[in-house]
Parts: structure tokens; C-alpha cells; sequence
């Protein structure tokens, strides 16, 4: 595929990148997120739209404050554009500045790769590859006819040579130890995959922030991080609760303040959320993180008033305890887990900055939840299964199908999986999960425990866990 791929496109010189020199030289960057038009309007139009924004936002660009744009790409109306076509409306200039998202919903591998020259040949370098998800709620059986390219594939696609720096995202805010520890695998497999930079899932939970870049440190992973913030509206409060936008909470204790922030205006509300979200820039900094994908807003002149106050929050909370007493007091040092019973990686509780001069020692995830029978019909799958990787595709197809879930794929998964079928999932994700698992562990398209959450649980029961840690970052998926 990368071979097709480079025959599309003109890499003759290498090119510069200003969004990549401003993350490696420590500049504070925040990406705004501009989404998709909401219906086909006239190129014209779609040129100014992007043209006023792009100027409004670089405006504010500063010596130690970088700014730029996040075209995403939530292609869930048919008739719309896809984000590396409409961001192609965007003057050449400026465009090693900004962020270009492909996603992989309803989309095959020829059709990424498309995608991909697209946005490569109008001179975007910055790409950030997701596997995407449907309009939700919808079923497994929907799911299953839609076509997905998971990100993983797509950063194979993404080579340095090629001039591009791809980006991967991550989802910290997971409450189970499972669904967790699948969300950092993968994540760390992104990296190895060539992925240069990370963007988090949109969350409140301060201490999930912290733990992800904790868990980077502790495996000496120096990447730059961006943490999506959301400027929150009470139709945006409403979908999350509705759970429409997936893998995106909102605790009790959060949402009780929300409604209190909305009691009394709108302008109430409204200044509410900036300043969660300049608070939640300042300590994101202060945990090591390089920015924030900004999302939700874009009218020029809130935008404005936002990165002014993000900056200058930069500015006034320097140190971390400062800083934690102003978060606590404004969160009313709020529940921001969905249940009590949650597993931390780290510390419990949001109370300290990372001692430099010690490593920090993460908690013990228990002792393995897996029943008696459970248990047999693993033991079951190892000694029948444990060289299928290297056995013609179809040996032990109905053992296969009964034990594991088969799904007969020509290249058989199951020894580095767990044994357990990654087809299993809805979207056909085979190298770790999406961002969607439910906060019990639980598919987003259904009633049952997501697959990679299973793979994690069975390899903890097998004492392999560290060993899926290393095979998810360095096996193929294909
Ligand atoms: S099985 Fe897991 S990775 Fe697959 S769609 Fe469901 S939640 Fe996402």
C-alpha cells in the first residue's frame, strides 16, 4: 500500500514543519479543532470559513505560545467532505502548522491512502489517523457491514521519508484495569508504529491525565502530548449523557456541577467552561503535556478570548501545588470517576507532581477475574491453539470456531492474541481497542465485554501480561 501510495505523490525536497519545531522546542501549542461543515456548502464559502478561522487562530500565535488548526474528519454524512478534502481549501502556506485527522470509518485501505496524497500533495505533513467510529447507538450487525482502516494501518502508511509526522490518539479516561491497560498497549504501539505525537480523548478527570503521563514516563516514552478539551454547551452536556459521543463522561458530581453553572445564565455557563478549560490547560502543562486540541468553538472572536486566557493561566500557575489547590477549589474537588470502585494506576487521588528524583510505583490490578470454566476453556485454547500462527490457514477450523470465536481469517491470531479472535470485535479492530469502551469494560456496540479488554484479562490470568505489552506494540495485526 505505501508503495501505490508514494507512486501519488511529490516528495522531492524535505519540507519544513513548524508544528513539529514547536513541540520539539517545548512551545506550548494549541490546536483548534475545526470540524467538518454541517451540510454541502459552495467551495467559495468553505474557502472563506477556513480562511477566517485559519487567521483568527494563527493570530495568536506568540513567541511561547503556538497556535493552529485540527481539520478533523467525521465523515458520518455521506454527501460531506472528507477532512483532508476540505482542508485542501486552505492556502499552502501555513499548512505544516496545522493537523490534518483521517479516519478509517466507511473507509478501505485504498481509499485512506487516497486521503493521505490528498492532504500530502496540498503540503500537509501533519497527520493524525484514527480508526473512527458510527453514529451511535448502533448495533454490532451495523456495525459489522460498515468498513473500517484502523489507525495502525494507516501510520504503516505514514512514513517519515514521506515527510509526514503522524500523530495517534489515545483514550486515558478508562475506569477498569482491563480496558485501561489496552488503551496504553495500543497506544504505545502507535508509537512504535512511527506515530510521532499523541492526542487524548476529551475528559475532565485531571488524575486520568496524569496517570497516562505518568505510565509515558515510566516507560521512558518522550512524546509530545495534546490533551483534547472541550468548550462545553448544554446540547454538548446533553449528547454525553445521552452517551451519542463515545468514549466522552461525565461523572455525577461533574454533571451536578454543570447543572449549577447553567442555573443562572448562559453567560454563566459559558464562562464557566473557559475557565475549566483554562485551568485544565495549566495543569496539563504542568504534567508534562505539550498542548491542547481546543474543541467546540469557532467563532473568531471567542476563540480569541479563549487562547488569551489559556496563556496567560499559563502564566499564573507556574508550580503545581498552586495550581492543584485553584483546580480542587473550582471543581469543588468533585468525583470525576463514573463509579466509586474504580482502578488507579497511580495514586487514588490527585495530589502530587511527579517526583523526579523517584520512580512511582503502580498499584497491583488484583487478582485475575476469570471463572472455573472460564479458566478450563483457556487452558483449553493454549495447548490446542498455541502454534496457529504458524499453521495453514484452516487447521483446527471447527476447534476454532468453537473455542475461540473464529472467524477464519488467512493468518491466524489467536497465539498473540490471547486466543482470543480479534475479528471478534465489531469494527474488526485487531491491534488494541477503540476509544469507545463502555467505563464497565463493555463493547460501545453492545451488551458484551470488548474483545481487547478480554485479551488483556486473559493474558493477566496467564501471567503473560507483559508480554501482550510487547507482542501489541510489536506484532503485526496483518
Ligand atoms: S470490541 Fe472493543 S474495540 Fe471493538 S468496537 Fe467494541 S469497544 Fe471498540
Amino acid at each position: 500500500m505505501s508503495d501505490s501510495l508514494q507512486l501519488d505523490m511529490n516528495f522531492d525536497k524535505k519540507v519544513s514543519n513548524r508544528l513539529r519545531s514547536a513541540l520539539d522546542a517545548g512551545k506550548f501549542t494549541v490546536l483548534v479543532e475545526c470540524p467538518l461543515p454541517e451540510s454541502e456548502i459552495d467551495q467559495q464559502g468553505a474557502a472563506r470559513r477556513l480562511d477566517t478561522l485559519e487567521k483568527s487562530v494563527l493570530a495568536c500565535s506568540k513567541d511561547d505560545f503556538n497556535t493552529g488548526l485540527a481539520i478533523t474528519d467525521h465523515s458520518l454524512f455521506p454527501r460531506r467532505w472528507r477532512g483532508a478534502e476540505y482542508a485542501t481549501f486552505l492556502d499552502r502556506e501555513n499548512c505544516d502548522r496545522h493537523v490534518v485527522y483521517i479516519s478509517g470509518y466507511d473507509t478501505d485501505e485504498q481509499q485512506a491512502a487516497e486521503l493521505i496524497g490528498i492532504a500530502g500533495n496540498a503540503g500537509f505533513c501533519n497527520i493524525v489517523p484514527v480508526s473512527g467510529a458510527t453514529p451511535l447507538p448502533c448495533s454490532v450487525r451495523e456495525c459489522r457491514k460498515v468498513k473500517f482502516t484502523e489507525s495502525t494501518g494507516m501510520l504503516r502508511m505514514l512514513t517519515p521519508e514521506q515527510n509526514f509526522f503522524s500523530g495517534c490518539v489515545v483514550n486515558p479516561f478508562q475506569y477498569m484495569a482491563y480496558p485501561l491497560l489496552g488503551e496504553y498497549f495500543k497506544a504505545v504501539k502507535k508509537l512504535d508504529l512511527g506515530a510521532g505525537f499523541l492526542v487524548t480523548q476529551a475528559g475532565w478527570d485531571m488524575l486520568k491525565v496524569q496517570s497516562f503521563a505518568w505510565f509515558m514516563m515510566s516507560r521512558k516514552l518522550y512524546y509530545p502530548m495534546l490533551a483534547r478539551v472541550i468548550v462545553l454547551t448544554p446540547e454538548r452536556v446533553e449528547d454525553i449523557l445521552a452517551g451519542k459521543v463515545a468514549g466522552v463522561r461525565i461523572s455525577n458530581d461533574f454533571r451536578k456541577i454543570l447543572e449549577r453553572e447553567f442555573h443562572y445564565s448562559n453567560n454563566q455557563f459559558e464562562n464557566a467552561q473557559y475557565r475549566r478549560i483554562e485551568l485544565q490547560a495549566a495543569g496539563c502543562r504542568l504534567m508534562g503535556f505539550s498542548g491542547i486540541q481546543l474543541c467546540g468553538t469557532e467563532n473568531p472572536t471567542k476563540l480569541k478570548m479563549i487562547l488569551s486566557r489559556i496563556e496567560r493561566a499559563l502564566h499564573e500557575y507556574t508550580d503545581f501545588k498552586t495550581w492543584l489547590e485553584e483546580y480542587n477549589a473550582y471543581m469543588a474537588s468533585a468525583e470525576m470517576a463514573p463509579f466509586s470502585n474504580n482502578f488507579q494506576l497511580y495514586d487514588p487521588i490527585l495530589c502530587r507532581d511527579y517526583p523526579l528524583d523517584e520512580e512511582v510505583l503502580s498499584n497491583d490490578i488484583g487478582e485475575p477475574e476469570c471463572g472455573r470454566i472460564e479458566s478450563a476453556l483457556l487452558k483449553m485454547r493454549e495447548v490446542m491453539f498455541k502454534n496457529s500462527a504458524e499453521q495453514r490457514a484452516g487447521h483446527l477450523h471447527f476447534a476454532k470456531v468453537l473455542l475461540a470465536g473464529c472467524h477464519g481469517c488467512q493468518d491466524c491470531r489467536l497465539s498473540v492474541r490471547e486466543f482470543v479472535c480479534p475479528e471478534g470485535c465489531p469494527k474488526r479492530l485487531a491491534d488494541g481497542p477503540c476509544g469507545g469502551v463502555k467505563p464497565n469494560g463493555f463493547c460501545e456496540h453492545g451488551n458484551f465485554e470488548c474483545i481487547h479488554s478480554r485479551i488483556v484479562r486473559f493474558a493477566h490470568k496467564r501471567g503473560t501480561l507483559s508480554q501482550l505489552e510487547s507482542t501489541m506494540v510489536k506484532q503485526s495485526s496483518k
